[in-house]
């Protein structure tokens, strides 16, 4: 059978090239731009949203129509940031890999420009570069553009934003004028139309997808929380997210520190990447985040431009971003290469007419979804470790020996008994975690909790009644009556002092009369069931028993958040750190401790969950081109 790139023009050791790296059709963008760019006798304007298959769409056309026999520079592509840059130079290198005498060079700033200039001296024919060092090395008439015939300008509208509007006209200024060139952009505004108008003659205008409308694989959901309880939000939605692998937009350089920092003391596998690293730091981080050595990403709109990562599970905006834009950007990091994402925004009541607008510009319905409560998230995470236990390659030639000692261990233990035990090892720490986590919804126009007033009552008992949380349930084989009788016995009170007792899986709630709240504390102080102490404690103000059933509805809705398990993260291990050193606690980097793929220590976690209060501090990115975009933009 005909290979879909074959017929499309695309000659065999191309084909092959692509065949190697999984790509089997052409995507959309492919399929129609290649036989237009392959003619090679047009300039040509792309409009399409990253992670479309840009590359390959004009990186393919290209390597046909370029001489490899000739070791001049040929085809010059520019490009907004270092990332994007080395990404087009890897894939083209990729690309080509079977054409003889195929030489690509990167040009970025932040790296040893002798290298590059050592490159371009021994012959290539396809310069990829971001256009601060491509004037530099111009300005050092070390490389000669005469025999450039094809200018590819990718993500112009960044380029625009970032400010290298002068940049590319000095650069375009030594290339010939005959050549062709081919703009790529996401969005069309006016300067980008100016630069089609300027350096185009009649050029072919393909656009794929609607103007300015999202990745369709994408889906939008935002959760309205109170200002400072932004951070708990973001951990609870990570939280409900086993399988997440994220990038988190803050505004400024500053938030992006301090929610990296946050998270990563509450024991989460995560870093920033801002505008104040060094290019090395950068790197780094980034290649940590590719690798799946890190599972949140922390970024600023400058710093994650062009960031190309594929399964990004989700894009959490911490904060909207200034320009409106700037949200197709964004939320571009996910829903790559046919992958579905989603895109959330945590936002107080306030910016719900943010997301309206952002709904007409991007033309798509954003869904409005609830934060799971605490008990949700105990929930899932106990399925997900389940579901890992089930599927977990078995080493068998190495754990065969300890069999024998292993099941000694347990010889006393039903199976059944020996799982409730191995899933509770887990789960009793996201419980402890958990037991006391409030509500953090908040609805639209609720600015209680900005003046302290918390919705006290939500959680409570029944009048007269104090709420109790306890760590044993139906799985512990109880029954109402049991508790019932469980609670008098211990807790030294008569059965008509004992309110509602709602039984849950592998802890209960229970109501007792407020005068004797205090009594049943005294009686449960050293309790033990089955070698476990019993811990009682109030339930929390939001009501994590009340109300769980209807948001635990919520939360299943939402199942695309857990719907990504299978095809993520398969080498991923286990959920958390394992092993004995969890007592150490949550604190400290978490380098190289993904072997298991754990991510955090719930052992070592603060209680508080407002601990981290990164609320906007108001520093915007300032300073050169990272923060200088921001006046031409739209803003909300
Ligand atoms: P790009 O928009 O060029 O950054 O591509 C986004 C992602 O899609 C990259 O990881 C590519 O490797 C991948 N990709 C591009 N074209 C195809 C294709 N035809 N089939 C499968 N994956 C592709």
């Amino acid at each position: 059978m005909t290979n879909p790139f074959q017929l499309l023009g695309i000659s065999d050791d191309v084909v092959n090239a692509v065949k190697d790296l999984g790509f089997e059709t052409p995507t959309p963008i492919q399929e129609q731009s290649i036989p237009v760019l392959l003619e090679g006798t047009n300039d040509f304007v792309g409009l399409a949203q990253t992670g479309t298959g840009k590359t390959a769409a004009f990186g393919l056309p290209l390597l046909e129509l370029i001489d490899f026999k000739v070791n001049k520079p040929q085809a010059l592509i520019l490009c907004p940031t270092r990332e994007l840059c080395l990404q087009i130079a890897n894939d083209l290198k990729n690309f080509s890999k079977n054409i003889a005498n195929a030489h690509v060079v990167a040009v970025y700033g932040g790296a040893n420009i002798m290298q590059q200039l050592r490159e371009i001296r021994q012959g290539i024919q396809i310069v990829v570069a971001t256009p601060g060092r491509m004037l530099d090395i111009i300005g050092r008439k070390a490389i000669d553009f005469s025999n450039v015939k094809y200018v590819v300008l990718d993500e112009a509208d960044e380029m625009l934003n970032m400010g290298f509007q002068d940049d590319i006209n000095d650069i375009l200024s030594t290339t010939p004028d005959d050549k062709k060139t081919w703009l790529f952009s996401a969005t069309m505004p006016a300067e980008v139309r100016r630069i089609a108008k300027n350096y185009m003659d009649n050029p072919v205008e393909l656009t794929m997808g609607t103007k300015n409308t999202g990745n369709v694989n994408i889906e939008h959901e935002y959760y309205i929380v109170r200002a400072r309880d932004k951070y708990a939000a973001l951990k609870r939605i990570v939280d409900f997210n086993p399988e997440i692998f994220a990038v988190v937009f803050c505004k400024t350089k500053l938030d992006t520190q301090d929610v990296a920092e946050h998270l990563i003391k509450d024991g989460y596998n995560a870093d920033a990447l801002h505008g104040d690293l060094s290019q090395q730091q950068r790197d780094k981080v980034m290649q940590r985040f590719r690798e799946r050595n890190m599972q949140l990403l922390i970024a600023t709109d400058v710093a994650a431009r062009g960031i190309d990562v594929n399964n990004v599970t989700h894009v959490i905006n911490y904060s909207l971003p200034d320009e409106i834009e700037s949200y197709t950007h964004r939320s571009g990091r996910t829903g790559r290469a046919g992958k579905t994402g989603i895109s959330i925004c945590i936002i107080n009541s306030k910016e719900v007419g943010k997301i309206r607008q952002l709904e007409r510009i991007i033309g798509k319905q954003f869904t409005k979804a609830e934060l799971p409560t605490g008990f949700d998230v105990c929930e899932k995470q106990l399925f997900s470790l389940v579901h890992k236990v089930h599927n977990v390659e078995v080493n068998v030639e190495q754990i065969d020996q300890y069999i024998p000692r292993i099941m000694d261990e347990f010889k006393d233990l039903s199976k059944e008994d020996v799982i409730k035990r191995f899933a509770s090892l887990e789960f009793n720490r996201f419980l402890d975690y958990y037991s006391k986590a409030p509500d953090l919804n908040a609805a639209v126009g609720d600015d209680r909790g900005e003046r302290g007033e918390r919705g006290e009552r939500r959680g409570r008992g029944s009048e007269g009644y104090t709420r109790l949380f306890i760590n044993l349930g139906s799985v512990d084989e109880f029954t109402r009556g049991d508790m019932l009788s469980f609670i008098c016995n211990n807790g030294k009170i008569g059965g008509k002092s004992v309110g509602k007792i709602d039984l849950k899986g592998v802890f209960s709630f229970f109501e007792v009369e407020d005068a004797v709240a205090d009594t049943v504390f005294e009686g449960f102080k050293s309790v033990e069931f089955n070698g476990r102490q019993v811990r009682i404690e109030k339930s929390g103000d939001g009501g994590r028993g009340e109300g769980a059933g209807e948001r635990r509805g919520g939360g299943e809705r939402r199942s695309g958040g857990g719907g990504f398990g299978g095809e993520r993260r398969s080498g991923g291990g286990g959920g958390y750190r394992g092993g004995g050193d969890r007592k150490s606690g949550g604190s400290g980097r978490r380098e190289g401790g993904n072997s298991g793929g754990g991510f955090r220590d719930f052992s070592g976690r603060s209680r508080d969950e407002k601990g981290g209060n990164t609320g906007g501090s108001g520093r915007r990115e300032g300073g050169s081109r990272e923060g200088g975009s921001g006046e031409r933009r739209k803003k909300w």
